[in-house]
């Protein structure tokens, strides 16, 4: 939470000493507007503290992209209360944006970052793609800044980290942007699931609780209007993509139980000339959960994974119990299901396919078709 907390407070750092407003990536700002800002308040900008945080920015021709050097953030060595301080504009001291966090807990954010490290480096040598959930708004900001610099250090080549955008959300569409603006600037490979979002009740209780704006969007329709409007924001640029020979270097997920969600952007594929065979689109599925809409789906030549809640017990019930009555209005159309069921097992007895299992070429999502 800290860590969210820090990225909410760059951005205000940032907005006080260049007065512009709105997300870094995208203001046109360079070094020289904090340099001057800093001499305005005689703050001395050759001490080595401040020219070294001058220095550690991070741009390029366009433009300031993050305040700090947050590849910093993922070096299991550094300290988080080093890393996060700016020079203040009324002492001229360098100070931390968030309050010194304790021994133990600098050590609990270091072996975390091990084990982050230990999976993806794992994924890589492997070849299978690490998808990172996304959770709560209130630790959200800290799981998506983390997961964005390590796609920056694994996804050289190919996807292997794909961040979690929830279009439940009123802010997904420009956070999304601007990562995607970011991977294509610091020329990585994007991968990115979409979803509506899980935590509806608890993100609008914790809203009404504390008196902020509820973050999440009015109606279910504005929901759905915020996944479309991803969805192409993503068709669009690997169209772009597509057209620079380069197509692979944005691979998403479609994650969802919603009938209407995957025609839309079957549809949409076909209109922004991507292939299922471009192996750039995917989608994702519940193990046990719409296999009506999975197994066309796979034998249309699409990929689709149906994920499996692996774990204890006692940590996997609760998510599934919490699977099962978000999706409850699947249960009404089980019916119609178990129909299909029946018509797919006559169909194969009258073929003599009993035990038919139709081959398929698997080439995982954002890897080069041969
Ligand atoms: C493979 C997979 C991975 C997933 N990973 C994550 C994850 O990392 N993080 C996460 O949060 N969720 C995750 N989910 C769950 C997902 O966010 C949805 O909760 C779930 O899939 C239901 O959405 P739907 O599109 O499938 O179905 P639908 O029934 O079409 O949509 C239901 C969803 O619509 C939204 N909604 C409903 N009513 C309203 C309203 N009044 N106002 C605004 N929005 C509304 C809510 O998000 C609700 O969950 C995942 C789901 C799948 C299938």
């Amino acid at each position: 939470m800290q860590l969210s907390e820090v990225i909410a407070r760059t951005r205000q750092y940032f907005t006080q000493v260049t007065g512009v407003a709105g997300p870094i990536v995208m203001s046109d700002v360079n070094k020289d507007v904090f340099e001057k800002r800093f001499r305005q308040e005689n703050i001395a900008v050759e001490s080595p503290g401040v020219e070294k945080w001058l220095k550690n920015m991070t741009y390029d021709k366009k433009g300031l992209i993050h305040l700090f050097s947050w590849s910093g953030l993922i070096d299991a060595n550094m300290l988080l209360s080093d890393l996060f301080k700016v020079p203040n504009l009324n002492t001229g001291q360098m100070e931390p944006l968030i309050s010194a966090l304790t021994r133990e807990e600098e050590e609990m954010f270091k072996n975390m970052m091990r084990r982050l490290h230990s999976i993806f480096q794992y994924a890589m040598e492997r070849d299978v793609r690490v998808m990172v959930d996304a959770e709560q708004t209130y630790f959200q900001p800290a799981i998506s800044r983390l997961t964005m610099e390590m796609m920056k250090k694994y996804n050289q080549d190919k996807a292997i980290v794909f961040n979690t955008y929830q279009c439940y959300l009123k802010e997904t569409f420009n956070n999304l942007s601007l990562d995607l603006e970011q991977a294509y600037r610091q020329n990585f490979y994007f991968g990115a699931k979409l979803v509506r979002g899980a935590y509806m009740e608890q993100e609008r209780a914790r809203a009404l609780e504390l008196e902020y704006e509820d973050p999440v969007n009015p109606d279910f329709e504005a929901t759905t209007e915020m996944y479309h409007n991803c969805l192409k924001e993503c068709l669009r640029r690997i169209k772009f993509n597509k057209s620079l020979g380069e197509t692979q270097r944005i691979a998403i997920m479609v994650a969802s139980h919603n009938e209407d969600t995957v025609r839309y952007t079957v549809r949409k594929m076909a209109e922004f000339g991507i292939h299922p065979l471009d192996r750039v689109i995917c989608f994702g599925q519940l193990l046990g959960m719409c296999d009506h809409i999975s197994l066309p789906l796979g034998q249309a030549g699409f990929s689709v994974y149906k994920y499996v809640p692996y774990g204890p017990v006692n940590e996997v019930l609760p998510y599934l119990s919490r699977r099962a009555s978000e999706n409850s209005s699947i249960l009404v159309k089980l019916q119609k299901e178990k129909n299909l069921l029946g018509k797919e097992l006559l169909r194969r007895i009258m073929k003599g396919q009993v035990l038919y299992r139709p081959q398929g070429n698997y080439i995982p999502v954002g890897a080069v078709p041969k």
